[in-house]
């Protein structure tokens, strides 16, 4: 299975990448809404969550408050810690077993969007190349607050959170600068499609010698 990583910080413009990929014809999974699946009211997850969260973390409709539970992850590293163990093993599970479907069905390879491939480690061993998607510290800050909403601390949190995309680009083998107009992003994408369309037919070239 030939798998690209798609990555970047918090608000570094990964969705435009990614709906380039798709235009292209080359499926994306999206680690972020599998994520938010195996949290989903009544999974195994979401019972640890409720009981050891309690009911503060939930909407009135039964489904995580997302922003609550985040507030609280945020500023508690054991807390985020016990999450992961809870969620982390389903979610690779899942994004494997959607790899798989799209290989069945004849895809010659897949894009997988996850924005903390370096931090969380696991998944890089099933990955061949990685985009990074970088913009200023600035621009992240601004456009995630303006995004989301959010209020400057709660958004500089978010982005310390994370490893610093300096070093993210530092450790992937291809950088999109999303510093500029969009349509720059989006060119730089369609470039970099050209050279993995490339790149997989080496490699299954490789498989067969
Ligand atoms: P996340 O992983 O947090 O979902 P992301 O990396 O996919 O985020 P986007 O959602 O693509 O990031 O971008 C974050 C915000 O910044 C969006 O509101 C988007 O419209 C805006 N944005 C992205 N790129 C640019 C750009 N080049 N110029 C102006 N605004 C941009």
């Amino acid at each position: 299975m030939f798998i690209v990583g798609l990555t970047g910080g918090i608000a570094s413009g990964k969705s435009t990448v990614a709906a380039v990929f798709r235009e292209n014809g080359i499926p994306v999974v999206d680690a972020d809404a599998i994520a938010r699946e195996v949290v989903e009211p009544g999974t195994n997850a979401w019972k640890k969550i409720k009981e050891v969260f309690g009911e503060e973390v939930l909407l009135p409709t039964g489904y995580l408050n997302r922003e609550k539970l985040g507030e609280i992850i945020f500023a508690d590293a054991t807390k985020r810690r016990m999450l992961n163990e809870w969620t982390h093993p389903e979610i690779h599970r899942t994004i494997m077993f959607e790899a798989l479907k799209h290989f069945l069905t004849g895809n010659n390879y897949i894009v997988l969007d996850l924005p903390l491939l370096f931090e969380s480690g696991v998944m890089l061993q099933y990955i061949h190349k990685v985009i990074c998607v970088t913009c200023t510290p600035e621009q992240q800050l601004e456009r995630l607050m303006k995004r989301n909403t959010m209020a400057k601390t709660l958004a500089q949190q978010r982005i310390a959170a994370q490893m610093p995309l300096e070093e993210k680009c530092e450790k992937a083998h291809y950088v999109i600068d999303n510093t500029n107009e969009l349509e720059e992003t989006r060119k730089q994408a369609q470039r970099i499609v050209g050279i993995l369309n490339e790149s997989w037919e080496h490699w299954r070239i490789r498989l067969y010698i």
